[in-house]
C-alpha cells in the first residue's frame, strides 16, 4: 500500500512541487492550504491531488483536518511541514500580530501536525517528518526577526523530535532552502532580488523541484539512517 503523505501548504510554490514529486514516486499524497481556494482547485485539477483547507497554526483546525484526511485516505506516514508565510518589517515597525502570525504559521504548525500524527507513527514503528526551514533561519535576515526566529526554531524542533523518534523508526529532518522562484520571492522588489541573486554562487534562484527532490530523498524508506539533520539547498549562498 502506498504511504500517505501530507504536504502542508502543498498547493502552491515549493509545496506544489513537493506534492507532485511525491505523487510521481508512488506516495498517496494529500495537500493542505490556508484559503486560496482558486489556487487549490486549479492544483487539484492539474495534479489529481486532493487539497484540504485548514489553518496549520490552529491546533483544533489541524485536529479536524487530520481526522478528515485519515478517514478519506488512512493514517499519515510522511508529514512535510512546508506551509509558511512572511510578514517582513524591521522590529521598530513590527506589530505583535505580525510576530504571532509568523510564529504560529511557520513554527507552531510543526508542533500541531507532528503531535497529531506521531502516535500512529510510533505504533507502526515508521514515520518521516520533514520540516521546511530557511536559509534566513540559519543566517538571520534584516526585516525578518519574526521569520528568522520561527525558522531557526524549526531547526531546534527538528533535532529534539529526531531524538524522540529515533528508537521508533521515525526520522525527523529539515531542509533549509535558499531563494527559490515562488510567489513568496516574487514579492521581493526587483532591485533587491537582483542583489540577492548576485550574492548566490550559482547565480540564479532555485527551482521548487530542487527542494522537492531533497524532500523525496529524506522521505524514502531507505533514508532511515538520516535523522536530526538539515539539508541546505541554496546554490552555495550560505555554506554550513
Ligand atoms: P508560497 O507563498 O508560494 O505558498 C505558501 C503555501 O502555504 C500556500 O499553499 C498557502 O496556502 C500555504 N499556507 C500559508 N499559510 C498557511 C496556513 N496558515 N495554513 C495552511 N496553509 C498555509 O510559499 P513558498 O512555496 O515560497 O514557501 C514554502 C515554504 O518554504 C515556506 O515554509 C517558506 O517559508 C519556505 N521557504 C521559501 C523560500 C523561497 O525562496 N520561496 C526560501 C526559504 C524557505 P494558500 O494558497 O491557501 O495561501
Amino acid at each position: 500500500m502506498a504511504r500517505v503523505a501530507l504536504v502542508t501548504g502543498g498547493t502552491r510554490g515549493i509545496g506544489e512541487a513537493i506534492s507532485v514529486t511525491l505523487k510521481e514516486n508512488g506516495y498517496n499524497v494529500v495537500a493542505n492550504y490556508a484559503g486560496n481556494a482558486q489556487a487549490a482547485e486549479e492544483f487539484t485539477k492539474r495534479t489529481g491531488i486532493p487539497a484540504y483547507k485548514f489553518d496549520v497554526g490552529d491546533f483544533a483546525a489541524c485536529e479536524e483536518g487530520i481526522k478528515k484526511i485519515t478517514a478519506d485516505h488512512g493514517p499519515i506516514e510522511v508529514l512535510v511541514n512546508n506551509a509558511g508565510i512572511t510578514r517582513d518589517t524591521t522590529i521598530n515597525r513590527m506589530d505583535p500580530q505580525q510576530w504571532v502570525d509568523v510564529i504560529q504559521t511557520n513554527l507552531t504548525s510543526c508542533f500541531n501536525l507532528s503531535r497529531l500524527v506521531i502516535e500512529h507513527m510510533r505504533e507502526i514503528g515508521f514515520g518521516r517528518i520533514i520540516n521546511i526551514g530557511s536559509i534566513n533561519g540559519q543566517a538571520g535576515q534584516y526585516g525578518q526577526v519574526n521569520y528568522a526566529a520561527a525558522k531557526s526554531g524549526i531547526h531546534g524542533f527538528t533535532k529534539a523530535l529526531a531524538q524522540e523518534g529515533a528508537a521508533k523508526g521515525i526520522t525527523v529532518n529539515a531542509i533549509a532552502p535558499g531563494y527559490i522562484d515562488t510567489d513568496m520571492v516574487r514579492a521581493v522588489p526587483e532591485n533587491v532580488l537582483e542583489k540577492i541573486i548576485a550574492g548566490i554562487p550559482v547565480k540564479r534562484l532555485g527551482k521548487p523541484e530542487e527542494i522537492a527532490d531533497g524532500v523525496l530523498f529524506l522521505a524514502k524508506d531507505e533514508s532511515g539512517f538520516i535523522t536530526g539533520s538539515t539539508l541546505s539547498i541554496n546554490g552555495g549562498q550560505h555554506m554550513y
